[in-house]
């Protein structure tokens, strides 16, 4: 057995090993730490990736990461300088104490996030206060259920206009609550501001906004289940499956994700095999009409780094199959716009590391659909604290996207391919 596939990178596995039936494969097991290495270039970092350890995040050449000591051991022996700066359980633990108000609440202080039930409340009331511009509806269910809702926002939002659609996606990891608020941002923003504010009535009277808030609710109601946080990336099929390793382009193609099942970055078991990222490619499948996909821009919030990403991430390469020199430049040039807005740092995918089987590798590889990702607050972290930053940073941090949100709209006014 090699010592990498007897670890685990994934927070939860206690959990795991108690309601998930044996599978073939080595279970997790042994402790959890943090970790920091430095990975001055993308292919010391996709090193990292390969080994199975969870990236938290990047910034400038510092990785964060969790790893068993297993894999510390094995990364170390490769040559890498790992620093251990925390005790993963511990951490979650401490964020996790006192009395809830709850059963499905977030933990103490931070209520002023949405859990998936408040979500729903807030949609439903948007579509009641505003029928005219917001349609409520679903793209198909989770794992477990739950619906993964879709809310359009337009002038005569009932009626397929002839207008630009630019989708925006957020949740696709668990533990990133911070981005389901983006989403409900962007709701809020262009339903109650309609006839007041000059820009967002101009771009809901010429663009069809469609909103998908969660696309991974299983998870994030799992990853505040219990009074604390569980650090969970996955959704809730299996041992879990990483959303956004499991989109159809690329699938696997590159050591950009894992086929270990206890993997935080499993791939899952075929191209959307995860019933959440199949929902949403047929939804989006769906808006080719006569030849022509509508949906023109798409922009999938992630927590954390600040960061601006386009594709490809599944090469190095700034050109490849079906990306020009003159579109991967016009991804560069409105990617460091937004970025100038925001104070984000904006940088193809790869730059990062490598990542295969991505949303946004699919959007653009199969329809030519402008794709972005932003990496939202902090810019850094002491670890897992980076996906909870306490709800007083929800106003700042989601409003500070505004403008970036107003590029894309008015990007999406230019048509699919440059
Ligand atoms: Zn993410």
């Amino acid at each position: 057995m090699r010592r990498t596939r007897r670890a685990l990178a994934t927070v939860g596995g206690l959990v795991l090993l108690a309601t998930v039936a044996a599978p073939a494969v080595a279970q997790p097991s042994g402790e959890r730490g943090l970790y920091e290495a430095h990975a001055a270039d993308a292919e010391q970092r996709t090193e990292l990736v390969r080994a199975g350890v969870d990236v938290l995040g990047v910034r400038d050449g510092t990785v964060t990461m969790i790893a068993t000591a297993g894999q510390a051991r094995d990364l170390r022996a490769d040559g890498f300088d790992l620093d251990r700066i925390g005790d993963v359980d511990r951490m979650l633990a401490e964020r996790g104490t006192g009395t809830r108000a709850a059963a499905d609440e977030f933990p103490p202080g931070d209520e002023d996030y949405h859990t998936y039930s408040e979500l729903t409340d807030e949609l439903q009331r948007t579509e009641a206060d505003h029928g005219d511009i917001a349609r409520l509806s679903s793209v198909g269910e989770s794992y477990e259920g739950r619906s993964l809702h879709l809310i359009k926002i337009s002038d005569n939002a009932a009626r397929d206009e002839d207008e630009p659609e630019v989708l925006f996606t957020c949740n696709q990891h668990a533990r990133e609550h911070l981005t389901t608020e983006m989403c409900l941002r962007i709701v809020q923003r262009f339903t109650d501001d309609y006839g007041s504010d000059p820009t967002v009535t101009e771009l809901v009277d010429t663009r069809e906004i469609l909103v998908i808030p969660t696309v991974n609710p299983d998870g994030a109601e799992y990853d505040i289940s219990g009074g604390s946080y569980h650090g969970w990336r996955k959704n809730r099929q299996g041992s879990g499956t990483d959303l956004n390793r499991n989109w159809g382009y690329q699938w696997g193609c590159c050591g950009g994700s894992s086929g270990w099942p206890y993997s935080d970055t499993y791939r899952g078991s075929s191209p959307f095999s995860a019933p959440e990222t199949r929902a949403v490619a047929d939804f989006v499948d769906s808006r080719v009409v006569d030849g022509t996909q509508q949906i023109t821009a798409h922009l999938d919030f992630h927590s954390y780094s600040e960061l601006v990403l386009w594709p490809y991430g599944y090469t190095y390469d700034d050109t490849a199959e079906g990306m020009t020199r003159a579109e991967a430049d016009r991804f560069r040039d409105v990617g460091e716009r937004m970025a100038a807005s925001n104070g984000y740092t904006p940088q193809q995918s790869s730059d990062l590391y490598i990542t295969d089987g991505s949303v946004n590798d699919w959007m653009w590889g199969e329809h030519k659909i402008f794709s972005f990702t932003f990496e939202m607050y902090p810019a850094s972290a002491g670890g897992l604290d980076g996906f909870y930053p306490p709800d007083e940073r929800i106003g700042p941090e989601t409003r500070r996207n505004d403008e970036a949100v107003d590029i894309l709209l008015r990007e999406a006014g230019r048509g699919a391919a440059a």
